[in-house]
């Protein structure tokens, strides 16, 4: 039996084991997915709870019930990948586990640790994030009985995942106090360590607009270098200082430690790849998949969605010893919550921008690309119901992993 061993069963490592559990032939294949626990969370409905739109239990289900039948699950805490020897041990009875064909999908995760003062006295006070689950279950319960000041949201550091959902927050923050009739009494400011509002310039005009429009202010090319909590400010490198009443924090994101201890990672510990078919140009028996890869494109279970489509195809041909033809561009696509019911969705890849349209059906949509629209915005509540029903189980979408210019206007 060949041996095909996935690590992490998030949105990657859970679409990859579907796939190849449907194509690979079960009598020659072993499959073993690990992930060190047994909840899988639907990351992107974390922004809606602080605004009390969904509750904990909206964004929870088991991982068990989105493995195959016949692939192996392991929960374990991953302690080490041995490339040289083909294996990875496992906190779980210290066992080790063999494989002939290695796929890293362990994420990234937000590091509040890497900004100095977040962590203390004020953390779930005054200081509050909405990236895991529990930051968000406290900020709800804060937001409830806040009487108004200056909401400052911080993006400490790139590469951060949804690098949209920050501006999604703010958007939505400014309609949460709108209906508790208290938007008079709360600043909005977004403070950033890009340019503007988001990684590609024509998107960035746009949100920056919006939220000018909105009233939210924006501190640009700030790089946070402490938090002071007693102080209630933050302090960038060059000694700017914004003051806060409430700090979100959206701090850098780090790949599993697993990925440092085993000497796989950059300085963040994401994995280099190659950005056309995700194999390590290291070990020409391990591939990368998802957000814990070092790739040029946003962090987004989208772009795990395409890459799993474009590793599956690739996957089958390589074991075959033939070459890697289908070629990942980069393709990403994001709704944009923008408050009010309304919301934008943008579509792009590496080299191609976010561009106005129709999406997917080329004239017709029914969603707007980089215009608002309610379309839009039902389009990412009925995310929730796609990625639990159709994504992870790996069912056909009519959408392509390529990215496509039909419908797109220049
Ligand atoms: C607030 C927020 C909003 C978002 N909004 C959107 C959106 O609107 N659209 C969009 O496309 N994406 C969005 N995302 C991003 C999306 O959720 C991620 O990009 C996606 O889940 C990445 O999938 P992944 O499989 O690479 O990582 P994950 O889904 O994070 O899975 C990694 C898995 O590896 C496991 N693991 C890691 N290390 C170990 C170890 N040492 N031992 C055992 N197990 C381990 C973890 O337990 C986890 O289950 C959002 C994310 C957040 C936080």
């Amino acid at each position: 039996m060949k041996k095909l061993l996935v690590l992490g069963a998030g949105t990657a490592g859970t679409m990859v084991a579907n796939k190849l559990s449907h194509v690979l032939d079960r009598n020659e294949w072993k499959i073993t997915v690990v992930d060190r626990d047994e909840v899988h969370p639907y990351q992107p409905g974390f922004l809606f709870i602080p605004f009390g739109i969904y509750g904990q239990n909206d964004v929870i289900k088991p991982r068990r019930d989105f493995i195959p039948p016949g692939v192996e699950m392991i929960v374990s805490k991953i302690e080490m990948i041995e490339p040289e020897q083909n294996r990875v041990r496992i906190a779980k009875d210290n066992r080790y586990l063999n494989y002939d064909y290695l796929v890293i999908a362990t994420g990234s995760h937000p590091r509040f640790d890497e900004v100095s003062g977040l962590q203390e006295h004020e953390w779930h006070k005054s200081i509050h994030d909405f990236y895991t689950l529990e930051g968000a279950v406290a900020l709800t319960k804060h937001l409830r009985a806040w009487q108004g000041g200056r909401l400052v949201l911080n993006i400490a550091e790139m590469p951060i995942k949804c690098p949209v959902a920050p501006l999604e927050f703010l958007f939505l923050a400014d309609w949460f106090f709108h209906e508790q009739n208290m938007r008079d009494r709360v600043d909005l400011t977004l403070v950033t360590p890009l340019t503007g509002a988001f990684t590609r310039p024509r998107a960035s005009q746009l949100l920056g607009d919006i939220l000018e429009e909105k009233n939210i202010n924006v501190v640009p090319e700030f790089l946070v270098e402490r938090v002071e909590p007693d102080e209630k400010k933050i302090v960038s490198y060059d000694e700017q200082e914004v003051p806060y009443d409430l700090l979100i924090s959206v701090p850098v994101h780090m790949g599993d430690d697993v990925i440092e201890r085993s000497d796989l990672g950059d300085e963040t510990n994401h994995v280099p790849v190659d950005k056309h078919n995700f194999l390590s140009p290291r070990f020409d028996n391990i591939f990368v998949l998802g957000d814990a890869a070092n790739l040029p494109t946003s962090k987004a279970g989208s772009v795990a969605h395409f890459e799993a489509e474009i590793f599956t195809e690739n996957f089958l041909r390589y074991v075959d010893g033939l070459e890697m033809t289908a070629k990942f561009d980069g393709h990403s696509n994001c709704y944009i919550e923008s408050g009010f019911g309304k919301g934008f969705l943008i579509d792009f890849n590496y080299d191609v921008e976010p561009l106005p349209g129709k999406y997917p059906l080329p004239g017709i949509g029914p969603f707007s690309l980089l215009q608002e629209s309610e379309m839009n915005h039902w389009g990412k509540m009925m995310f929730r119901w796609v990625y639990w029903n159709i994504l992870l189980k790996v069912k056909e979408m009519p959408i392509t992993a390529e990215m496509t210019m039909a419908g797109k206007w220049q």
